[in-house]
């Protein structure tokens, strides 16, 4: 649960707005791949300024996201620096709209928020470099370290039909190209 805001002063106070450092974890935040850890904390501002429909929030957030290559399963981390432009929270959201839920109290929660933010800066398909060689196929070895302890190449039988082609063509290279292809 991340802490709510009290947002007192601002209720009612078009023109009113605020400042407000955020620092605090989030708890099941990620997909298969990619995940903000639950023990480090998301950092940020928000700049809350009062409207007549509410509170528009707007700003930035960081943090630390831990991602598995989807090539070669190795874990790292990665920063994430996302921009927040002019959220809106009312105390009346209308059932379609993408605005978030502000207690008519004076309590602003930026946990969806923050979820909505982050959420959409996590990869689907996390890679731990752009050209990693991924795993074996036969040995599971990590092809980035030269572990694979495969010596050759399962012979795939398209494969040797193009190489018995390719051979016959650099063995006619050498003749007259008028003579055609020889069998
Ligand atoms: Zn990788
Ligand atoms: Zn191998």
């Amino acid at each position: 649960m991340m802490r709510t805001i009290d947002v007192r002063d601002l209720l009612g106070h078009p023109g009113a707005s605020k400042t407000q450092a955020l620092l605090d974890t989030i708890q099941g935040l990620g997909t298969e791949l990619a995940a903000v850890p639950e023990d480090r904390p998301i950092a940020g501002e928000l700049l809350l300024e009062s409207v007549v429909e509410g509170i528009l929030a707007s700003g930035r957030l960081s943090g630390t996201m831990t991602l598995q290559c989807a090539r070669c399963l190795r874990e790292f981390s990665e920063s994430f620096d996302v921009e927040v432009a002019g959220e809106m929270f009312t105390t009346a959201p209308g059932p379609d709209s993408d605005e978030y839920p502000l207690d008519p109290a004076g309590e602003l929660d930026p946990e969806q928020l923050v979820r909505d933010a982050v959420g959409i800066e996590l990869p689907f398909s996390p890679l731990c470099k752009p050209d990693c060689l991924g795993l074996c196929t036969r040995c599971g070895g990590d092809l980035n370290l030269g572990e694979c302890t495969c010596t050759e190449p399962e012979p795939d039988p398209r494969w040797s039909e193009l190489a018995a082609l390719f051979e016959g063509i650099e063995l006619d290279e050498g003749h007259d190209r008028s003579e055609g292809r020889t069998t």
